[in-house]
């Protein structure tokens, strides 16, 4: 095993290309893992997957005010700077990119993605702006680190088809990797909001990853129909998890439009509040 290096940590955007320049002029090829900080093992299951395949990655650790809603955390948005980098270590991060948010958003920036039909339904509908924010954070970022590859998780599965969408659309010179979901022991997704949930709240998060496990059970034994599906997920969700649900939906993974029968692969995605805690989770539900 190789020892633990701090990654080089670097707040501006000419410090960022100048370094990275100096890792294209060796021929490396660059991998990046945009995050806002607070990390676990899904973090650093991406920066594995970036190792993997790229020579050197970046990861930035930034929470993005503008894809927050006024009612939403960003200023309780656990800040773990320290401990992140000590994660980060571990793994023989290359660089880590911790701007501000004057580094970020200059005075006067005016200039926004503006997001398509994927990113209208689900956590677009239940978070108007965020996905604007979103993409704007995530094209800016990709166009001051210039990378190879950029990988994200199935976890938020809506924003990574927006991405890949994006990315296209835009003519991004980057592939787009989306990597699986990491779970807790019991199934709950790894998520830096789980640390907001109370030990009684925590028991009961598991709802959500038990509700889709449920969902895949049904489409296992041959239930076809998306309505019978969706009412025993709802159903767990609220007795199992006393969940206040935001959506339960069955959609085209493509479109993220409702599916009424489970005849091809199939997103199951849920957001549902545990408490104060806003969760959310999917998986791909296969009906052979
Ligand atoms: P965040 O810091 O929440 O913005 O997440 C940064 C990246 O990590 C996004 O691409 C997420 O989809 C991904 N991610 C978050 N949680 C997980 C997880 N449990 N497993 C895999 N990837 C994750």
């Amino acid at each position: 095993m190789p020892e633990d290096t701090a990654p080089e940590l670097v707040k501006s955007v000419p410090r960022l290309r100048k370094a990275l320049d100096d890792v294209r002029r060796h021929g490396k090829t660059i991998g990046f893992v945009p995050t806002m900080g607070a990390l676990h093992e899904g973090h650093l299951s991406l920066v594995r997957a970036a190792k993997a395949e790229c020579d050197f990655t970046v990861v930035s650790i930034y929470v993005n005010p503008t894809q927050f809603g006024p009612q939403e955390d960003f200023t309780r948005y656990p800040r773990t700077l320290e401990a992140d980098m000590a994660a980060l270590a571990t793994v023989q991060t290359g660089l880590v990119f911790a701007p501000g948010n004057e580094e970020m958003y200059r005075p006067g920036h005016d200039t926004w993605v503006q997001v398509g039909a994927v990113a209208e339904v689900l956590e677009g509908a239940c978070r108007p702006g965020h996905f604007r924010g979103v993409a704007t954070v995530v094209l800016k970022l990709l166009n001051m680190v210039g990378p190879d590859m950029a990988y994200f998780g199935h976890k938020d599965y809506q924003q990574a088809l927006l991405i890949r969408r994006m990315v296209e659309d835009l003519n991004v010179p980057a592939a787009i990797r989306v990597c699986p979901t990491m779970r807790e022991a019991d199934g709950l997704a790894m998520s830096s909001r789980n640390r907001y949930l109370s030990p009684d709240a925590r028991r009961r998060a598991v709802s959500l990853s038990r509700s889709l496990d449920l969902a895949a059970r049904l489409v296992r034994d041959g239930q076809a129909s998306a309505e019978t599906i969706a009412a025993r997920m709802r159903e767990v969700l609220t007795e199992e998890g006393r969940a206040q649900i935001e959506y339960v939906a069955l959609v085209d993974p493509d479109t993220l439009q409702p599916v009424q029968e489970i005849r091809a692969p199939t997103l199951a995605a849920i957001a549902a509040r545990i408490d104060e805690t806003r969760l959310i989770d999917n998986t791909i539900l296969r009906p052979y």
